[in-house]
């Protein structure tokens, strides 16, 4: 049988935002979602693309064209690159995180990697926006320790306006991840006027809630996106925008801890 390969378009080191511990994370190319906010812009085609000015050069050696962002990687190359720094996952209870674009459109490559992973006994997070065929959350969720769930309107006409899609398959997926008993930390992005209102914030409260979900992460606006809308050549109607403060940021933490949610944000 032929090796598995993907379509990746970053590796970060050392990371610690993105599940306990010193962690690796891989971030797939590919999103079935169209957010009007998107951080990672070169995350949302499948395929490699070109850009104006090379956004990640510490990936040279596996993807040698400057202006390119996305490449090809075979799941043993990818492998090898993560168990550089399995000491670390070790000593500090780590793991990797497969995140994206959505790592679940490319489900059979996800797969691979993480019974890989799982079979070196690492610790292992998939950040998804939740947007899947059930079947392969299913198959995926045997070897995820943890799952990054964004939640992000949940109003379906607001969801479908700022995303593209609906939201109904995600929180039908969420509910059926809460059924299996999975291990899931839900998180918001914190987008000014479009889900960081009242409206939104409190309907996540109790949707989360009913659903007995203890973890919540909030990601707090960010502008790091506009020069990357810049090399790919695209307007970005979000640049007007700016983060929110600590005082707006403590009121909505608050909020969630009324509910008995264990909140945190993301720095
Ligand atoms: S789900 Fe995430 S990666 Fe996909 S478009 Fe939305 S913000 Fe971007």
């Amino acid at each position: 049988m032929s090796e598995l390969s993907g379509t990746i378009f970053n590796i970060q080191k050392f990371s610690i935002n993105d599940g306990p511990g010193i962690r690796t994370t891989v971030f797939f190319k590919g999103c079935p979602l169209n957010c009007l906010w998107c951080h990672n812009p070169e995350s949302k085609k499948l395929e490699p693309e070109k850009m104006s000015a090379p956004l990640y050069k510490h990936l040279f050696s596996f993807n040698s064209d400057p202006d390119q962002v996305g490449f090809n990687v075979s799941s043993s190359l990818l492998m090898k690159e993560i168990l550089k720094d399995y000491l670390f996952y070790e000593e500090s209870g780590g793991g990797v995180t497969f995140s994206g674009g959505e790592p679940l459109m490319q489900s059979q490559f996800l797969l691979e990697l993480l019974r890989q992973c799982k079979a070196k006994d690492i610790h292992t997070a998939v950040d998804t926006c939740g947007f899947a065929p059930y079947e392969n959350l299913l198959k995926v969720s045997e070897f995820t320790d943890l799952f990054l769930f964004d939640l992000k309107i949940i109003d379906d006409v607001d969801h479908i306006k700022y995303t593209g899609v609906s939201n109904k398959l995600i929180h039908e997926n969420l509910k059926k991840l809460c059924d299996l008993s999975c291990n899931i930390n839900i998180r918001i992005p914190l987008i000014p006027q479009i889900t960081d209102t009242q409206k939104n914030l409190e309907a996540a409260i109790e949707l989360i809630s009913d659903l007995n979900i203890k973890d919540v992460t909030l990601l707090p606006f960010n502008e790091i996106a506009i020069s990357k809308y810049k090399k790919l050549g695209l307007g970005y109607d979000m640049n007007c925008l700016s983060s929110q403060k600590d005082e707006i940021l403590d009121e909505v933490c608050q909020k969630f801890r009324c509910h008995g949610l264990q909140v945190k944000i993301r720095g």
